[in-house]
């Protein structure tokens, strides 16, 4: 039997456990209350290959900034860290521990600037999913393509989560599957719908757009009535 002074050290002991426990984890993630931006797309100068995606292009930025301004968001990407060479820049114009970058420096980036205007050019195919130049905010996407890859989301979501891969090329990411010299990328390993285990670890706006996917394919699905 436990005596109860033996029982109330043990019950202290748990308890201090458990407070040290709760702080680590709530260390290891984002902070609170989750940091926001909203990114705004440049009316004046974005394009569009059928005027009738305007609309849908915009409310595809405001899904963009919620998903960066989510908790859920935040959390996930503060528990990662990816190659340091990820970075266009190199890895000595970056913070970087142990030859990789950290969530948080990534967060810190995504939110260093809150307020942003980015131009979008929708085109009707191409032979990528979008593209954009690193640390421009021009971006160009493809319908086809991106409905084709992401069927199983309205258009105004699969754009979204486009746009987030996309945006992390404005904030000077590239792919470690691509290569530079020649601005090739070599076909991705995605099999069963699933991401590419070899990047997917280490590429940070490879990453990125598996978030966003993951998050706006959870929301699509317990929402109701269903976006367009
Ligand atoms: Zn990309």
């Amino acid at each position: 039997m436990i005596k109860p002074i033996n029982l109330f050290c043990t019950m202290k002991t748990a308890f201090i456990f458990s407070l040290l426990t709760l702080s680590v984890i709530y260390l290891s993630q984002a902070q609170y209350p989750p940091r926001t931006i909203t990114i705004h797309m440049d009316e004046n100068e974005s394009s569009y290959f059928s005027s009738k995606y305007k609309d849908t292009a915009i409310n595809a930025y405001k899904v963009v900034s919620a998903v960066f301004s989510s908790k859920e968001f935040q959390d996930q990407v503060a528990l990662l860290s990816f190659k340091c060479d990820s970075y266009q820049l190199g890895c000595d114009k970056i913070t970087v521990t142990n030859g990789r970058i950290s969530g948080q420096t990534v967060l810190d980036m995504l939110f260093k600037v809150p307020d942003v205007t980015d131009t979008l050019h929708l085109k009707r195919n191409g032979g990528a999913l979008g593209k954009t130049p690193p640390f421009r905010n021009i971006t160009t996407t493809y319908f086809n393509p991106i409905r084709r890859d992401m069927p199983e989301l309205p258009f105004t979501y699969s754009l979204a989560v486009n746009i987030c891969h996309e945006y992390m090329h404005s904030l000077g990411f590239v792919h470690l599957y691509c290569n530079p010299p020649t601005a090739t990328c070599p076909g991705l390993n995605e099999q069963g719908g699933k991401p590419d285990p070899q990047f997917y670890d280490d590429d940070v706006t490879y990453r990125i757009g598996w978030i966003a996917y993951y998050i706006l394919k959870d929301r699509y699905e317990h929402q109701s009535p269903k976006p367009q």
